[in-house]
């Protein structure tokens, strides 16, 4: 008899919502254990205010030490009004910039895509928002989060933005290789009219693109393309950015599919270990409700078994799965029309498990 593959998972739940959905992610894959014949040994950390309260640290050494012994992490969120003071010097939220420096995790990558059966839930007209389908590439440890912040008094702060042309280049050639498995179309998006970094920016990917012919490269100032993502979000296909303006464009883009409970992604480096995560925070106003939604977790882990794992046939179910429930009408309260009837967000769970393993 062959031997069942097991994969070691790191599972950092984190705060808030961030346990109530990675809960589900978690059922989800047993149930792809089951039905596929493959073992996922999930080991819990402590990060963000959870690991503060226990540790005082937002990213003890244990958390970073089980992550590196696994084959990938199932991340949920941080960030505890506990420890919200700005001027504290230990945040929650420092535990994934820790993640990604320490991991190495220069790539982000978010696939937007908006479900049919939820046209209606974005605030943009169905029309515009029908058949969007791009995902945005981001930076992930450079630029002015990683620079070197500094407050003079009460009067001045200085923070800096860096980057170098390796760092522009990785990125880049991620987004060329990503077009070319979609419909070949990279929109490079910079501020090129008034930052250096943006000039230096657009030379590298112009350059890299030359390695990439079948693949159509357009430039686009990062203020242009906060609105040509809401008016024609449908022409973009693979959004290639820096790591602040990945940061909120990407966010921007939850308003096309009507919720950040819908919104998966994967933080990715040189080989195939990567973190993966839905896009959205800690949700403190929801928290302990059992109302957030689940799914961009449970499409994390479909990141997951797809990149780090390699199991697309696997990947490609549970987006099924999800699909399916959506389909049938199935809405957490964030994606659910006037008078819609809603389920719990372990009602969710359990749908797209039963969806899965028909
Ligand atoms: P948030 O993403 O937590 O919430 C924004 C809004 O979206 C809220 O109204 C929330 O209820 C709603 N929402 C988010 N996820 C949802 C889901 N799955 N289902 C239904 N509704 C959902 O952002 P915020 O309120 O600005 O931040 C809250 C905390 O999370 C802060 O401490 C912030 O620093 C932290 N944060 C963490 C991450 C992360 O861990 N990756 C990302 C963003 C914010």
């Amino acid at each position: 008899m062959t031997k069942q593959a097991e994969y070691r998972i790191a599972v950092l739940s984190g705060d808030g919502i961030g346990v109530e959905v990675i809960a589900e992610a978690e059922k989800v894959l047993r149930a792809v254990g089951e039905r596929f014949g493959c073992r996922f040994v999930t080991e819990p950390g402590l990060v963000g205010g959870a690991a503060m309260s226990a540790t005082g640290e937002p990213l003890p050494a244990a958390a970073l030490a089980l992550c590196r012994a696994s084959d990938a992490v199932l991340f949920g969120a941080v960030g505890d009004p506990r420890y919200d003071d700005p001027q504290a010097e230990k945040r929650p939220e420092q535990a994934l910039l820790g993640l990604r420096k320490e991991l190495g995790l220069f790539a982000n990558l978010r696939p937007v895509q908006v479900h049919p059966a939820l046209v209606d839930a974005s605030p943009v007209r169905p029309e515009v928002v029908r058949g969007v389908d791009l995902v945005v590439v981001r930076e992930l440890t450079g630029g002015i989060y990683f620079g070197e912040p500094r407050v003079e008094g009460s009067e001045r702060a200085v923070d800096t933005m860096t980057y170098t042309r390796a760092e522009v280049e990785r990125i880049a050639h991620l987004g060329f290789q990503i077009a070319r498995g979609r419909r070949g179309k990279v929109t490079s998006v910079d501020k090129a009219n008034i930052l250096a970094c943006s000039r230096l920016w657009r030379r590298t990917v112009e350059a890299v693109a030359r390695e990439y012919p079948d693949v159509t490269l357009e430039h686009m100032l990062v203020d242009a393309a906060a609105m040509h993502l809401i008016r024609r979000p449908r022409d973009f296909d693979v959004l290639l950015t820096e790591n602040q303006f990945g940061d909120i464009l990407s966010d921007e883009t939850s308003v096309l599919v009507g919720s950040m409970g819908m919104l998966p992604s994967a933080s990715l480096g040189e080989g195939r270990f990567g973190l993966y995560e839905p896009i959205h925070g800690s949700a403190p106003d929801i928290a302990g409700q059992g109302i957030a939604n689940p799914l961009a977790a449970i499409l994390s882990a479909a990141m997951l078994l797809r990149h780090s794992l390699g199991r697309e046939a696997e990947a490609q179910a549970v987006e099924d799965a999800v699909t399916a429930v959506l389909d049938a009408g199935h809405r957490t309260p964030d994606i659910a029309g006037p008078g819609q009837l809603t389920v719990t967000t372990s009602q969710m769970g359990d749908l797209v498990v039963q969806a899965l393993i028909q």
